[in-house]
């Protein structure tokens, strides 16, 4: 599993700063989630001022 970035992501990039496995980065204009990388700790969901992380 892992968590995932929706469309509600204003692109403040916290997220990115944040994960402890550096599986959040810039793709095509908008932050995704490595799937391979994340270990699904919610530390992004917790400090997502706009809520659009989720998990899968
Ligand atoms: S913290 Fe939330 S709003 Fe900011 S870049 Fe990450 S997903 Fe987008
Ligand atoms: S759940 Fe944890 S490991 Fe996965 S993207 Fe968010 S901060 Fe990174």
């Amino acid at each position: 599993m892992a968590r995932f970035i929706g469309d509600g992501c204003i692109g403040c990039g916290a997220c990115e700063s944040t994960c402890p496995t550096d599986a959040i980065s810039m793709a095509e204009d908008r932050f995704q989630v490595d799937p391979d990388v994340c270990i699904d700790c919610g530390v992004c969901e917790i400090g997502c001022p706009a809520g659009a992380i989720s998990e899968r």
